[in-house]
């Protein structure tokens, strides 16, 4: 008995001392996983933060490039359409119609060639109206041949603001001469040939009149649509005028001018 007390003594002595010791230990351990633990969180937490901050670094200059993209590509009507601010009343659509291209050569006199005229003033008259602000789209921007359902598809497609085709008249009497202005079936389109026949005046071109005529692309599309007879091929002095780059920078300016009127109207 005294024995076994002894023994427990001698076993039993340095118990509570190992219970202390282990105690300490366990609870160093504990702290230690709890700090780990906590580390780990903080560093889960960092890292998420990282990403997302990378994420959107990354990811504001690619849009950026791409909107640029998108807006350069001036040849694609669907890219265009797609490429324009979000705001509708920020966007305003003209489809420019240069008359004729490719084996359509239009009325010929002296060598001189519609289809050459109509592209020409177009191309420039795109220019001044793409400098307002304005989203141009041409039906045809070099000789080529374009058939008139194709010229109002495109228009249509692009639910463009307006249409505006440009020609060169002929008649049999060679004195005739003078800009007209062509609209079908709408009061829109009128006003629009109206405000180009002005501000053609206005620039010093000679005009003629305005007119209801059921020709296929002021017909067919769907928007207020004009076409402007620039002047009579049919007319050597006139002739002589389409053909110098001033007179065409002056007509293409008297359509720019125009369309900027309409649209300011409404
Ligand atoms: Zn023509």
């Amino acid at each position: 008995m005294d024995k076994g007390v002894n023994h427990r003594q001698a076993a039993g002595a340095p118990l509570p001392q190992r219970r202390k010791k282990r105690g300490v230990r366990l609870a160093v351990a504990y702290a230690l996983r709890g700090l780990i633990g906590l580390l780990a969180l903080m560093l889960a937490v960092l890292l998420v933060c990282g990403i997302l901050y990378v994420k959107e670094y990354l990811d504001s200059p690619a849009d950026t490039t791409e909107t640029l993209d998108t807006g350069k590509d001036t040849t694609n009507e669907e890219a265009e359409s797609t490429s324009q601010p979000q705001s509708p009343t920020d966007v305003y659509t003209v489809v420019l119609d240069a008359g004729h291209g490719g084996v359509q050569s239009g009325c010929v006199f002296d060598g001189v060639l519609e289809k050459d005229i109509t592209l020409a003033v177009t191309l420039l008259a795109a220019e001044k109206l793409r400098a307002e602000g304005v989203t141009v789209i041409l039906t045809r921007e070099d000789d080529t041949d374009v058939s008139l359902n194709r010229r109002c598809q495109i228009a249509n497609d692009a639910a463009a603001d307006l249409f505006v085709s440009v020609h060169c008249n002929s008649y049999e009497d060679s004195s005739v001469s003078g800009l007209e202005g062509y609209y079908h079936n709408g009061t829109k389109g009128k006003r629009l040939a109206e405000y180009i026949l002005a501000a053609a005046n206005a620039l010093g071109v000679k005009t003629r009149h305005v007119k209801d005529e059921n020709y296929q692309v002021i017909r067919d599309t769907t928007m207020p649509a004009a076409l402007m007879e620039i002047g009579f091929l049919s007319n050597p002095a006139e002739r002589a005028l389409l053909r110098s780059e001033d007179y065409q920078n002056t007509v293409a300016q008297a359509v720019a001018d125009g369309v900027m009127t309409m649209r300011a109207a409404g």
